[in-house]
Parts: C-alpha cells; structure tokens; sequence
C-alpha cells in the first residue's frame, strides 16, 4: 500500500493505537466539531442522559474513530466498534444491540454500508432502545420487542449525503470533519514524536506537515519512516534534512506526491501537452488500470489543484507545469 494514502492498513491500526489523542482536549484542530462535541456531551451530563446520537463524516484517517473514542472515554463508559460492512444479517446487530451495556457507545465505521434489513433494525434501535425480533416464518411469523439499554450511536462515513434519509434523521448530531491545516498537521507530528520518543524540531515537523495530504493518519505514518531513518541514518534527530532525505528515499514528495501521481503529472504535461486527454490514455501510459488512476490518484491530485476534469478530458493546471519544473505551454509573453 502506498505510503500515502489515507485508509488504514492492518499496521497502521496497531501503531495507531498508542498514539490516538484520549481526550477532547488532546484532540488538535477540528475547533468546530471539537466544540460541538463538547457541548453535547456537557448537555447529557447534566441532564444525566445519554447523548444524542452521532454521526461524524468525512475522508479517511481525520480522527472518526478518534473522536468515538473520545466521546465513550468522556462519559466514563465502554465503546463496540463495528462497520457497515460487518453487519451482514439483521441478527448480526441485534446482537450487539442486546449485548450493549448501560449508556455504551457503539460505533459502526462505513455506516452507509449496512444491509438493509440491519438498517431497519436501527430504526427502533436508535429511536426507543428496543428491537423487534422476529421469530418465524411466513404468516405465523411475530415480532416480539426486545427492550434495550440506553446507548449512543456514533455512526462513521465518508460523506453524509450516503445514508439514506432515515437513518441520517435519526442522528442528533452531524459532525463534519475537515482536512487539517500544516500547522495543525505540524503539532500533530510534534505530539506523537514525543509518543513515540524521538526528537524533532520544528522544522522537521513541518516537513513531514506539508507532505500528509491534510490528513492526520498520513502524517503519523510519514513519520514512523522517518524516525527509522533519523535512527538509522543520522543521529536520532528529525530535522528538515532528515525528513526530507527519508521522504525522498521513501518517492514522497514536497507536495505528498508519489511516484505514481507524479508519473500521471509526467504523462499529462509531457507526452500529451498538459491534456486534454482521457482518463484511458493517461492509465496506458503509466501503465495502471482507469480505476486506479482515477480512484487512488485523482482525488488528490484535483483536490491539490494540479490536474482538473473538465467534459473533454483530464487537464494539467500551471501549478502542475511548475510542480514538475515546467513553464506551462500557453505561459509564453506573459
Ligand atoms: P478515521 O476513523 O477518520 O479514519 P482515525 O480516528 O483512525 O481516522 O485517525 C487516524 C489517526 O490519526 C489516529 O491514529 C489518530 O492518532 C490520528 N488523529 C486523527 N485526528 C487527530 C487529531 N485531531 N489530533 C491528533 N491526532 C489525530
């Protein structure tokens, strides 16, 4: 998997556990959601309620799970966690339902991947802490309501415009995350240094910053290969040098391009004159299926304002001919 791209591999879960912030006041950035948070939570306190449910959107690695963490970890209470995509039979979550403990958080990652069925089950589950379990089949078939625990929902997703309108109105709170700045990213970098005990200065914080793509869970890994490299290679010290010779060993450039987005960049500009071109020709060139191109390379590349998508075709931007070291072609006299 690439160094940079934002979901979770199975090694990063692990590194990520020692590192995650454990309080609303560890959290840095996301002032808005942060504030949000803390109000609702403050509100159930003193109304010694559960909060209202959650839902939490936004691109991968932000800090959704962080903050359902956060949320059980603040009202003293324990966490499930489990994903749309896990919950296959509608039996599956009125397990976990019915196993929930007073006032617990359950916390279902990828929530607009929930089968049907299961989403119906939350319906009830959400509005009156009951389930109606179905025992038989055919005519004969009842429900039989099951009484539930009070809990709270935090539910996880990329964009909130993919649930379904049911299950969106039944959450009280919609938080929407947002990328993160460099010198949010930078105290980000700082703050697990001194988790993972290396040293770094701030220079070489903001050089791991301004490669992570906006995103929390790309700094924290750029950093774990740089600290091998500040090891290995120099005298233990993340500097500006360190992490930008670990970074370029590691094809991450200035901007968090890797060798794949800079070799579409290449293509674009160089063998078809800054586009437009299709998405088909650009993959055949760099010799990558259309779907990788597009799902695992554009986003960011758009998002950085280098390439753009317009009716005729991919298009390279200035800041693309710059970033490659190039003078745009239609530059010329200005
Ligand atoms: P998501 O669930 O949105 O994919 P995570 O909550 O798993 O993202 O966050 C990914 C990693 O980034 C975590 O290890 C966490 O330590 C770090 N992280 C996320 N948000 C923040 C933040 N606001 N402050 C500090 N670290 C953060």
């Amino acid at each position: 998997a690439a160094l940079t791209a934002a979901e979770a591999t199975e090694l990063d879960r692990l590194a990520e556990e020692g590192i995650r912030p454990g309080k609303l006041d560890d959290v840095i950035g996301q002032t808005r959601v942060r504030e949000q948070i803390s109000l609702l939570l403050e509100g159930a306190r003193r109304r010694g309620a559960s909060p209202d449910h959650l839902l939490l959107s936004g691109p991968p690695g932000l800090g959704k799970t962080t903050l359902a963490m956060i949320v059980a970890a603040e009202l003293g209470v324990g966490m499930r966690q489990t994903s749309g995509p896990a919950i296959e039979r509608s039996g599956d979550l009125a397990a976990i339902l019915t196993s929930l403990g007073p006032n617990e958080v359950l916390f279902i990652d990828e929530i607009h991947r929930i089968a049907r069925p299961a989403e119906e089950l939350l319906y009830t589950a959400m509005e009156d802490f009951r389930v109606d379990v179905i025992v038989g089949k055919g005519p004969g078939a009842t429900a039989i309501p099951l009484e539930l625990e009070p809990f709270t929902l935090v539910g996880a997703t990329t964009r909130a415009g993919l649930l379904t309108g049911p299950l969106r109105d039944r959450f009280g709170f919609l938080g929407q995350l947002e990328f993160y700045s460099d010198a949010e990213l930078e105290a980000i970098c700082t703050r697990s240094a001194g988790i993972l005990d290396v040293a770094i200065d701030p220079a070489g914080a903001a050089e791991i910053a301004g490669r992570s793509r906006g995103t929390p869970r790309i700094a924290n890994r750029l950093l774990r290969r740089v600290r091998d490299f500040a090891q290995v290679r120099a005298d233990g010290v993340i500097t500006a040098k360190v992490a930008s010779d670990a970074l370029a060993l590691y094809d991450v450039d200035e901007l968090g391009l890797d060798r794949l987005d800079r070799a579409v960049l290449r293509a674009l500009c160089g063998t078809f004159n800054g586009g437009p071109v299709g998405l088909t020709t650009i993959a055949v060139a760099v010799g990558e299926q259309p779907d990788t191109v597009e799902e695992v390379c554009e986003p960011f590349l758009v998002r950085a304002g280098l390439l753009a998508r317009t009716p005729r075709g991919r298009v390279a931007t200035a800041a693309a001919w710059h970033h490659l070291g190039l003078n745009p072609p239609n530059a010329e006299g200005l």
